[in-house]
């Protein structure tokens, strides 16, 4: 569990790599993930999957196979 207070993060679960159009899932981030490699200017946080913005800003993502590995088993 890795969720981080502040800018750029807010708090938020879902973190969108703008560049790699990748979304990670922080609860369950990994070493892999790199997360703090990650330039500030190219993270877009989310509350949720459902939300609206992310639907209508990223309507396809990547999900990161380390973090979201998960929700597609
Ligand atoms: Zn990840």
């Amino acid at each position: 569990m890795m969720i981080r207070f502040g800018y750029p993060y807010f708090g938020k679960k879902y973190l969108y790599d703008i560049v790699t159009n990748t979304l990670h899932y922080l609860v369950n981030e990994k070493p892999e993930c790199r997360i703090d490699e990650i330039d500030e200017e190219n993270v877009d946080m989310y509350s949720s999957l459902n939300e609206g913005s992310l639907i209508t800003d990223h309507p396809v993502y990547r999900p990161c196979p380390h973090c979201m590995k998960k929700e597609y088993e």
